[in-house]
């Protein structure tokens, strides 16, 4: 097998849909073997049958449930013997105001979308220093890298990610270790159909952001390239990533120009 991950063990989670699943076929292209976890199994089942021929191991998570965590990676690193990219994608997003916002949709989201990968980097994170190698792939978001309305628990989910990841990736450099963080802008996902409102329930809609981003399939080339380069963080979108620059260099611009953003 060639390609640029030949032979590596990939797991992603959030490999059942959307950007997750994109990157799944794009590392297996590049020769990759791939762990695909979510919590549903049969969606699972059919993005490994899509993947032709590559070795591939279903194993279903739901990364909220962090007790559940340690056995399911003991059971993954039997399997493979060693996790080469451990890819954290999986998430949910927000669609309502934080006064509008029950403590307990906080709690969720920052379980999910936070907790869940450090419990998981835990459990991986001994294996990959006895060998002196490992990369993580964080999928952040332009909104780890700045607030913006309707978005508080997420944004500051993703924020976390960020200062975890960036820790880490200090710890163990001399590890072997590396750490890629990605911030996808628009992508044309179920992202925003699966957001949570105020109340815990799916927004259950199209955004019209989301669906004029770029396809799964251009993030997952992203994605693959940030990691192949061993970038430390990468924009990966359309012209909202300049927001990323206007927030650094301008500050009061940004602050003006996002209060009034219609963001949905
Ligand atoms: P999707 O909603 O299409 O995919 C989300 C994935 O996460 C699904 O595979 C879902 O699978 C999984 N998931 C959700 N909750 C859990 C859970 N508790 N345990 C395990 N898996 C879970 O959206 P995207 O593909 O867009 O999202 C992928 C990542 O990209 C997320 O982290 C998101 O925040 C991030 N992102 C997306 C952007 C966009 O515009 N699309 C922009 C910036 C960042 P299942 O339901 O089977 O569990």
């Amino acid at each position: 097998m060639t390609g640029r991950f030949a032979g590596k063990w990939v797991w992603i989670t959030g490999a059942s849909s959307g950007i997750g699943e994109a990157s799944a076929r794009a590392f297996a292209r590049e020769g990759a073997k791939v762990v695909l976890s979510a919590r549903r199994r049969e969606e699972l089942e059919r993005v490994a049958k899509s993947l032709g021929s590559t070795e591939v191991r279903v194993e279903p998570l739901d990364q909220g449930q962090l007790e559940t965590i340690d056995a399911v990676a003991a059971r993954v690193l039997d399997a493979t013997g060693g996790i080469d990219v451990m890819m954290h994608n999986a998430g949910i997003s927000q669609r309502s105001r934080a006064i509008d916002t029950k403590l307990s949709v906080d709690e969720r989201i920052m379980r999910v979308n936070y907790l869940g990968p450090v419990a998981l980097t835990k459990a991986l994170l001994p294996s990959m220093v006895r060998r002196r190698a490992g990369h993580f792939v964080v999928v952040s978001s332009l909104v780890g890298v700045f607030g913006t309305p309707l978005r508080s628990s997420y944004s500051a989910s993703k924020h976390a990610l960020h200062g975890f990841f960036d820790s880490l990736r200090a710890e163990h450099h001399e590890d072997g270790l590396r750490v890629t963080i990605v911030c996808p802008g628009f992508v044309r996902t179920e992202v925003s159909r699966n957001a949570l409102t105020g109340d815990g329930s799916p927004h259950a809609t199209m955004d019209e952001a989301i669906d004029r981003g770029i396809s799964a399939d251009e993030c997952a080339e992203g994605v693959l390239d940030a990691t192949a380069r061993e970038r430390e963080e990468a924009l990966v979108g359309g012209r909202e990533r300049l927001a990323v620059y206007l927030k650094r260099f301008a500050p009061p611009v940004f602050s003006r120009l996002i209060r009034r953003a219609k963001v949905t």
